[in-house]
């Protein structure tokens, strides 16, 4: 069948390509992508392409989702499987698009019986086995170097939830340890975790400090955006995400005087 995977796949880029000109639009958006070369920006392309068609963007709350706004999420969340499995994002097919932040209504019953109400303002939320929900402006927000970045967060849970619930333990690859992948998470955890308690303004955002499946997902949008940092404060675990990604952020930054 591998014949006919790639019959349909050159029937696909054939018709459904992000042009020349709108690729060249979305690299000017995403300093994250400088330095890749350019196999790897051939290689991205396509791939985005593939998953533009593959999956569902649907738009919520008026949103206006344009083919701009896909190409962004699309290179981005392949960017993160650039070297990983092609069917890295089986299993669910839906992307949800709001224009904004959005409001996500909790309702929980305690033991005593009484029902609590909560409200979330959420910039994106990743439903396991289900659809994706992303902000426009948060999309439009990300990719910019700078440290945040939503669609890679909400990517990364979905690579965490490869196999099962989020935790911080996706799938690792055959030769990874994975005693030492939990040791490093762990040490790294529970330090963040320490100097947030204490009061200290932290470069790395204090949401990851949520739980591991948050810290795992911060730390993919560290270890793209502003991979320097990550190696400076937590060497250990760039170095377990360097072998997850197989990639090497820092090194293709700071050819391009981005780190
Ligand atoms: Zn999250």
């Amino acid at each position: 069948m591998i014949w006919f995977g790639r019959w349909r796949r050159a029937r696909i880029l054939e018709k459904h390509a992000i042009t020349p000109d709108a690729f060249r639009a979305a690299l000017e958006h995403l300093p994250i992508l400088r330095g890749l070369t350019a196999d790897e920006l051939a290689r991205l392309r396509e791939a985005a392409s593939l998953f533009i068609h593959d999956k569902t963007f649907s738009a919520a709350g008026g949103a206006d989702v344009d083919d701009a706004t896909q190409h962004l999420v699309a290179l981005q969340a392949c960017l993160l499987t650039l070297n990983l499995s092609e069917d890295s994002y089986r299993g669910w097919n839906e992307i949800i698009l709001y224009p904004d932040e959005f409001l996500r209504h909790h309702e929980e019953t305690d033991e005593a019986g009484v029902v609590h109400h909560s409200r979330d303002i959420l910039a994106g939320e990743s439903w396991h086995g289900g659809p994706l929900v992303l902000s426009i402006a948060d999309v439009a927000a990300s990719g910019r170097a700078d440290g945040f970045n939503v669609v890679l967060h909400e990517f990364a849970h979905k690579l965490d939830m490869l196999n099962g619930d989020a935790n911080g333990f996706p799938p690792l690859h055959r030769g990874m340890d994975a005693a030492a992948w939990a040791r490093d998470f762990t040490a790294a955890y529970e330090d963040l975790c320490a100097r947030v308690d204490a009061g200290e303004d932290t470069a790395i955002d204090p949401y990851a400090t949520t739980d591991p499946a948050e810290f795992f997902a911060v730390l993919a949008e560290v270890f793209f955006e502003t991979p320097h940092l990550l190696h400076t404060e937590y060497p250990a675990i760039y170095r377990q995400l360097q072998q997850f990604y197989r990639q090497h952020p820092m090194a293709r930054l700071e050819s391009h005087g981005h780190a």
